[in-house]
């Protein structure tokens, strides 16, 4: 993979970029996603956030090789500290972490959001955690994409500020308002497997001396929310 040939999960996140956007890519790592955008001309300037100092000094050689430095800076700054007022940033996206620290870093970044940028989040686990961020400050989910790669199941969301407060149920926000109505083969593998893994622990927990009843019964009720959800969409 590199800034030209990205992966199919980056690709997706990249998709739902506008075109002709200021962005701010945070957690950067190689610095290949806005080194995408701003090569197919979906940004016209961008920020490559990054906390860690490797990663940067890997997203400073990309940039240099792609011949890009005029048009995205390397930052070296934890969270949304990457953006300044003057960058004008109308997109942050956020990728190939887990939900709660997606969540986190929106949460402390609160004052760089001022202008409601568009944002795409890429959530590698606990997209709940993101959806229930997005739905406390008003932002509403746009699109939602689930894909497997690599053995690996994804999910992307794109979410834009609301004017009015924004309102999901818990099932919505467990299993993402988009995604639960057009389930394809990637969503009914990810909760299937999940499944698997609930009924797998909770035979563990029937051969103990002493069975956690309350917790077996949470387990079921949670067994029996996903196969709801899965069964409805069949009929
Ligand atoms: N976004 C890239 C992608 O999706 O392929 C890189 C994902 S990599 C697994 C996560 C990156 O986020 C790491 O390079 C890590 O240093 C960076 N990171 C973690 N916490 C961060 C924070 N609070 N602020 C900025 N970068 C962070």
């Amino acid at each position: 993979m590199d800034g030209n040939n990205l992966s199919q999960r980056l690709k997706t996140v990249a998709k739902y970029v506008k075109n002709n956007r200021r962005v701010a890519d945070i957690g950067s790592d190689h610095g290949y996603l806005p080194i995408y955008l701003v090569s197919v001309e979906k940004a016209s300037f961008a920020i490559a956030g990054e906390v860690a100092m490797g990663p940067l000094s890997n997203a400073e050689h990309e940039i240099k090789l792609a011949g890009l430095s005029n048009q995205i800076m390397p930052r070296l700054a934890d969270g949304l500290a990457a953006i300044k007022p003057t960058d004008e940033i109308d997109t942050i996206t956020i990728a190939g972490m887990g939900g709660a620290l997606i969540a986190k870093i929106l949460e402390q970044g609160k004052a760089k959001l001022a202008h409601f940028p568009e944002l795409i989040l890429q959530p590698n686990v606990d997209e709940e955690d993101v959806r229930r961020w997005l739905v406390d400050n008003h932002y509403q989910i746009m699109h939602e994409e689930i894909l497997k790669e690599d053995q690996h199941i994804y999910e992307v969301i794109d979410a834009v500020k609301a004017d009015q407060p924004v309102h999901y149920s818990a099932v919505e926000l467990r299993f993402g308002p988009f995604l639960i109505n057009n389930q394809n083969a990637a969503f009914v593998e990810k909760w299937n497997d999940k499944i698997t893994r609930l009924q797998s622990a909770l035979h563990q927990m029937q051969s103990a001396k002493v069975p956690p009843v309350a917790r077996m019964q949470r387990l079921n009720a949670e067994i029996e929310q996903i196969q709801g959800v899965l069964k409805n969409a069949r009929n």
